[in-house]
C-alpha cells in the first residue's frame, strides 16, 4: 500500500511528498474500555439525565462508554484518557478549520478581553450580519443561539406573515427540538428509537404535517387537500439527519412552486448546509427560491450562534420592526459573533476545494475498504457532506435510510474507535471533514478502515 494523500492544504504545508505508507505505529488499539471517560460517565449519570446535555453523544445507538474529551487541535481529538483520535464529528458540523484554529481563538480572546456580553447592540453583529446576507440570498437575518431557535422563529414568523397555522415537514428531516417539528425527526428520536416525543402536545403535532421526503406527489396532495391552511413547508437544504439523503433534482424547486402556488412560504434549513458545503451554503449548489432560510453550526465557528433571515418583506414583520415577538438575552453574543465572522472569512473558495477534495477521498476510502470486506453499503453524499449507510438499497428517504444493518455499523464504528477515528457514533449521521485533516489523519484512517470493515462484517446481522 502506497498510496499518499494530498489535499491541497497539506501539499501547501508541506512541500516535500513524505510518501506516507502506512507503519503499524500509525494505528492504534485502544482498548474497548476507557477508564476516565466511564468514570466521568458516572459522575454525569448522577446529575445529568442519561449523563449527557445532548441525546446522540450518550453512545447509545452503539453500545460502550461515551468518550470525554478534553481537548482538540486541528483534526486531532484528545479524550479523559489520553486517547487521541482523528476526528470526523467536527461538534456535529461546525469546525470547518478543525479545533482550536489560531485566528479564531485570537478572536474569541480578544472579544472576551473587550466583556462577554452587554445587552445591547454591538459591532460585531453587523459585521457577522453583513457576512451573512453577502453570501446568501437573504436580505435581511436575525441572530440567535441554536438552529432549534432559528427554526422555531422561522415558523412563528411564517405563520404570523401567512395568518396559518399548519406546518409541512419531511420524515426524517431535523430541524432541532422544535414541538412542532419534532415529529419523524431523523436520527436523535431515530438512534433512540423513541416512536414519539411525550412532552409535545396532540395539538402542536396535529399542526405538522409530516411527508415522505423526496415524494413530490405527497406535497401536491396534502397542498390541494389543505393548502389554504397551510403557513409553510420546512426541508433541509439537503437531509443530513437521517444519514445524508440528497434531495432529488427538481424536490426543492418543486417545494418552492407549489408553497408559492397556495400562498404558503418555503423554509429551508441549512444549519448544517449553510458554508460547510459552499460559500453559499447549498443554495450556492443549487438555488431555491425560498422566502426563509436558516443557519447555525459553522457560522458560529464552535460557539452558540445561529440565525435565520430571509426575504425583507417577511422579516420586517419581526420586533420590532413589526408584530411577531422574538427576542434573546445572548443573541448576537459578542464572543460567539467573533468566532462566527473569523471562520467565514477565512473559508475562502480554497477552503471550499479542500473541504469537498478531503471529503471525496475519505469516502472513497471507506467503500473501498467495505466492497472488499463485502459488506453491503451505500455511499449518500450532498456536496462534501456524505454519510454511509449500512444497506443495499438507494436511499432516498427516511424508510430506506431505516433499513440499515445497525449491528454492522455498530462494530464498524468501534473498530474505527479503537483504531482511533471518532466517528459520529449514529448509523443516522453524517460525517464531517475540515481542513486541518492532513496526512498522518489520513494515513490512520485509511489503516483503520479495512480493520474496520471486517469487524463490520462479521458483525453483520444474520438474515
Ligand atoms: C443541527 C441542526 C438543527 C438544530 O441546531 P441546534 O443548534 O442543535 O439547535 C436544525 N436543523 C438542522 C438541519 C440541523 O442539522
Amino acid at each position: 500500500m502506497t498510496e499518499t494523500f494530498r489535499t491541497p492544504q497539506a501539499a501547501e504545508a508541506s512541500a516535500p511528498s513524505s510518501g506516507a505508507s502506512y507503519s503499524s505505529t500509525a494505528l492504534p488499539t485502544y482498548p474497548y474500555e476507557a477508564p476516565a471517560s466511564q468514570a466521568l460517565f458516572d459522575r454525569a449519570s448522577e446529575v445529568v439525565p442519561g449523563g449527557v446535555n445532548s441525546p446522540v453523544r450518550a453512545f447509545r445507538a452503539v453500545g460502550g462508554t461515551p468518550r470525554f474529551m478534553v481537548s482538540g487541535e486541528g483534526c486531532w481529538l484528545t479524550d479523559a484518557d489520553g486517547r487521541r483520535y482523528v476526528d470526523l464529528v467536527c461538534s456535529w458540523g461546525p469546525l470547518i478549520l478543525g479545533h482550536a484554529h489560531p485566528a479564531v481563538i485570537d478572536a474569541v480572546r480578544a472579544a472576551a478581553s473587550r466583556g462577554t456580553s452587554f445587552g445591547t447592540p454591538t459591532p460585531g453583529e453587523v459585521d457577522l450580519a453583513e457576512e451573512l446576507v453577502a453570501r446568501t440570498a437573504a436580505d435581511e437575518v436575525r441572530l440567535v443561539n441554536s438552529g432549534t431557535e432559528a427554526t422555531m422563529s422561522a415558523i412563528r414568523l411564517a405563520r404570523g406573515y401567512t395568518g396559518r397555522t399548519r406546518i409541512v415537514k419531511f420524515a426524517g428531516c431535523y430541524h432541532g427540538h422544535v414541538d412542532a417539528l419534532l415529529v419523524s425527526a431523523g436520527s436523535g428520536v431515530a438512534t433512540l428509537g423513541l416512536p414519539d416525543t411525550p412532552g409535545v402536545t396532540g395539538a402542536s403535532a396535529a399542526e405538522t404535517i409530516v411527508l415522505r421526503y423526496n415524494d413530490i406527489e405527497a406535497v401536491e396532495a396534502a397542498f390541494a387537500e389543505q393548502g389554504d391552511q397551510i403557513a409553510a413547508v420546512i426541508t433541509e437544504a439537503a437531509a443530513g439527519n437521517m444519514g445524508v439523503v440528497a434531495p432529488h433534482p427538481g424536490f426543492n424547486a418543486a417545494l418552492a412552486r407549489i408553497a408559492h402556488q397556495y400562498g404558503a412560504l418555503l423554509i429551508v434549513d441549512e444549519v448544517m448546509t449553510g458554508f460547510r458545503v459552499s460559500r453559499q451554503g447549498w443554495h450556492g449548489l443549487e438555488p431555491v427560491d425560498a422566502d426563509l432560510w436558516t443557519f447555525g453550526k459553522v457560522m458560529g465557528g464552535g460557539l452558540p450562534a445561529a440565525a435565520f433571515g430571509g426575504r425583507r418583506e417577511i422579516m420586517g414583520r419581526l420586533a420590532p420592526a413589526g408584530p411577531v415577538y422574538q427576542a434573546g438575552t445572548l443573541s448576537g453574543n459578542p464572543l460567539a459573533c467573533a468566532a462566527g465572522l473569523t471562520t467565514l472569512r477565512l473559508a475562502t473558495p480554497e477552503v471550499y476545494a479542500t473541504l469537498d477534495a478531503t471529503s471525496a477521498t475519505i469516502r472513497d476510502l471507506a467503500t473501498a475498504a467495505l466492497r472488499r470486506a463485502g459488506v453491503p453499503h451505500r455511499l449518500s453524499t450532498a456536496g462534501n457532506m456524505f454519510s454511509i449507510f449500512f444497506t443495499d438499497i438507494e436511499v432516498s428517504n427516511y424508510l430506506d435510510a431505516q433499513t440499515q444493518d445497525v449491528a454492522a455499523f455498530r462494530a464498524f464504528f468501534h473498530a474505527m474507535l479503537s483504531a482511533g477515528v471518532y466517528l459520529p457514533p449514529s448509523p443516522y449521521e453524517a460525517w464531517f471533514v475540515s481542513t486541518a485533516i492532513d496526512d498522518e489523519a489520513l494515513e490512520r484512517v485509511s489503516a483503520a478502515l479495512p480493520v474496520a470493515a471486517a469487524a463490520a462484517a462479521s458483525g453483520r446481522t444474520a438474515t
